[in-house]
């Protein structure tokens, strides 16, 4: 928690320009594929047939899926040793540096501690070079802090509706938008595209944000 709010409180935003904050997992990262050679590697198999994590970990053959603390403990292990296996959703990098030369970008993502110097580095290495700000629990109250730091209009972008609906009830002046990178989980994330728009490409997610910060 306490670097949380370290976090926040150090990442700088221009006042004057808008502002993009966005997700890192099934955003800016391919993290089912990742977490599937991650398990996969370790004699486990995943099985994306529910939108969930812990309960898509079997091992080959079984049809229970492995316990939750098992699964738990996979996954914790990913954030800190699966780098190498987590590759970037396809186009985000060039979307956001070119976003970015008219925006700010922050990069808000809720990830276990032990993980932070693996991500800071996995996002560096793959074009993500942009004040990171790690989370836990509802981005609303975060997201809210950071748009309030700039007078231009600010976009949040994330997979996951609980944290779209966070900051639709923190900071509904922030237009958000719902980006599922897994072709696998597309279909089975759950959604309300009335309240945030759904665009699953980021050439076409880039337009929207475009459109909403710049017109
Ligand atoms: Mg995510």
């Amino acid at each position: 928690m306490e670097h949380r709010y370290t976090d926040l409180e150090a990442c700088s935003v221009d006042p004057a320009a808008p502002l993009v904050i966005v997700d890192v997992d099934e955003v800016l990262a391919q993290f089912m594929r990742g977490f599937g050679t991650f398990v996969g590697r370790h004699g486990f198999e995943l099985r994306v047939d529910r939108f969930a994590l812990f309960q898509n970990i079997y091992r080959p053959g079984e049809t229970q899926h492995l316990d939750m603390i098992a699964g738990k403990a996979l996954f914790d292990d990913f954030f800190r040793d699966g780098g190498e296996d987590l590759l970037p959703a396809e186009g985000a990098a060039d979307a956001l540096a070119d976003l970015s030369t008219r925006a700010g970008v922050v990069i808000l993502t809720n990830a276990p501690e032990h993980g932070r110097q693996t991500r800071a580095r996995w996002l560096k290495t793959h074009g993500f070079d942009y004040p990171l700000v790690i989370n836990s629990g509802p981005k609303g109250p975060p997201a809210a802090e950071l748009a309030a730091r700039t007078q231009g209009p600010s976009v949040f972008i994330d997979d996951l509706l609980p944290q779209l609906e966070s900051v639709a009830a923190t900071a509904p002046a922030i237009t958000r938008f719902q980006m599922v990178s897994d072709e696998r989980l597309r279909p089975l994330a759950p959604s309300a595209p009335d309240r945030h728009a759904r665009i699953d490409s980021w050439p076409h997610l880039k337009a929207a944000i475009a459109e909403r910060l710049f017109a």
